[in-house]
């Protein structure tokens, strides 16, 4: 039996800490917050899309990133499983739409409450209201005395008591690093074989998530890819947009492009706000944004939890297709028709049947065509251009609304740095990673929640016997 750590009370953290002490560890789960799983109580709007139920196979091209890293967590632990495993625990769920998948009750809460009691069930120790401060390994500890006061390893205490604390310092770097345990805030050390940090990313920080799990990974000498904010509302630069607050498109498509290149192209239902553009099609689209933003060197984000983020340096267009249905010609002889039954009336009162009545003056306006112009008085190029109007207007994406606003951070722990046969990073043996702090993330549909219980279950499961 090992002592293990298990470090966040979110999804992965309960996950791991359950599948650890069903394989008879002792588990310690230390939570900052005052209770467990606060961000699952916000999530799918306070119902929890607590998985997806579509094909295995499938799951894998809702990630956005490192998808092939998440193999062997999500098909040791897929979604059959974790519906069993919240079954199981009092927890009954339903398959809705898109085989997203809920409790029966609509409460997320009650996703809380079957992992909270899968925990007491396996005898996890719960310690709410702490935080980690810090790791403890060998490599970073070598001259500390932790815990009950017992001195380090042998070899490095040798070294120190010879003088030749350097030296003993690169034997232990040669040697395999191992993790020691973990400091809290008040300043207490707590031994484990075994540490899982699973503290989140850096989304909706007043769940928790404020990557301390960042940081750690990084004083450990662990790479950590520059987390974004993703699944975010953009920030538009265009003034209209604000005249179409509360306006939702259903069935419109977007294609996000950085100069030439298309990043993202998608068909659905978008919102504009007061700030921009929302909507789960616009959010799919932030994902691809906040990708192409990590592989682009300027513009990244400060990390701080809340505000709007800039964009890379060359902002982007959001071109939006109002008519997807109808290819230009199409589109074409649909406004000649329109135009030829309202001849003699003016442009803007001819175009009523075309576009919800809040887009109609934005959409006459961007047109250029004169509102009270009759239509008999419209020529084809000023028809023509009106139609490419409608099948790409174009909007320029300045940034997102950040982390406050972001369901999901993407970047974080390397999956380069992990083993993903079983979460243990390369470096710090003994040390695993699982859940939002490692760099994978996923689109809307359940699929984040999954990739969470996943890593959190192989990690758990993955923990060695030490004695
Ligand atoms: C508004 C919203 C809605 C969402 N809806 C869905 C949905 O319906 N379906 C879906 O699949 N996904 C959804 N997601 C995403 C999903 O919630 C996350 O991907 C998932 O919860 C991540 O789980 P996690 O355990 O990795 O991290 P978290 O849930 O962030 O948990 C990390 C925990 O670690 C604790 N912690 C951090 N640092 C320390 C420290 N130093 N010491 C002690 N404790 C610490 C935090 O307090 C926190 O409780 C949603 C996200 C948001 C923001």
């Amino acid at each position: 039996m090992s002592d293990v750590i298990v470090i966040g009370g979110g999804a992965a953290g309960m996950m791991a800490a359950c599948s650890a002490a069903e394989n008879g560890h002792n588990v310690t789960l230390i939570e900052k917050n005052e209770k467990l799983g606060k961000k699952i109580y916000i999530t799918g709007k306070g119902r929890c899309n607590v998985t997806n139920a579509g094909e295995t196979t499938a799951f894998f091209e809702q990630v956005v990133r490192n998808p092939k890293s998440l193999y062997s967590a999500v098909y040791s632990f897929d979604a059959p499983q974790v519906m069993a495993f919240m079954e199981k625990h009092g927890c009954p769920l339903k398959v809705e739409r898109g085989n997203r998948v809920f409790p029966v009750s609509d409460h997320a809460s009650d996703v809380i409450r079957a992992c909270a009691k899968a925990l007491e069930h396996a005898g996890v120790r719960v310690c709410l209201n702490t935080r980690v401060e810090r790791l403890l390994t060998e490599a970073a500890e070598a001259d500390a005395e932790i815990g009950s006061g017992e001195p380090l390893r042998a070899e490095y205490a040798d070294a120190r008591i010879k003088g030749r604390r350097d030296a003993g310092r690169k034997e232990l770097d040669k040697a395999e690093r191992r993790i020691l345990g973990v400091c809290l805030s008040n300043g207490e050390c707590l031994r484990a074989d075994a540490v899982i940090a699973a503290t989140g990313g850096l989304s909706y920080p007043a769940t928790g998530s404020d990557g301390d799990g960042f940081r750690f990974a990084k004083e450990l000498g662990i790479g950590v890819e520059q987390p974004r904010p993703a699944l975010v509302p953009f920030v538009v630069r265009e003034e209209w947009c604000k005249r179409l607050q509360g306006l939702t498109l259903k069935n419109v498509a977007v294609s996000l492009e950085s100069g030439r290149k298309i990043i993202y192209s998608g068909q659905g239902e978008m919102l504009f706000t007061h700030f921009g553009v929302s909507g789960p099609l616009i959010l799919s689209a932030s994902s691809y944004y906040a990708n192409a933003r990590g592989k682009c060197k300027t513009g990244q984000d400060s990390g701080e939890g809340a505000g709007t983020h800039r964009g890379p340096e060359e902002d982007m267009t959001l071109i939006i297709d109002l008519k997807p249905a109808l290819s230009e010609e199409v589109l074409d002889r649909r406004l000649l028709r329109e135009f030829e039954q309202n001849r003699n009336k003016q442009f803007k009162n001819a175009v009523e049947g075309l576009f919800p009545s809040k887009l109609i003056p934005v959409m006459v306006e961007l047109s250029g065509i004169e509102g009270a112009k009759a239509v008999h008085d419209i020529n084809k190029e000023e028809r023509a251009a009106f139609g490419r109007l409608i099948k790409k207007l174009p909007l320029t994406v300045t940034g997102t609304r950040g982390y406050a606003e972001a369901v999901i951070t993407q970047g974080g722990v390397s999956v380069k740095e992990i083993n993903p046969s079983t979460m243990e990073s390369k470096k710090i043996k003994g040390l695993y990673f699982a859940g939002e702090v490692l760099d994978v993330d996923a689109l809307t549909g359940g699929y984040n929640l999954q990739i969470a219980w996943a890593t959190g279950h192989l990690a758990g499961e993955s923990v060695r016997s030490i004695i």
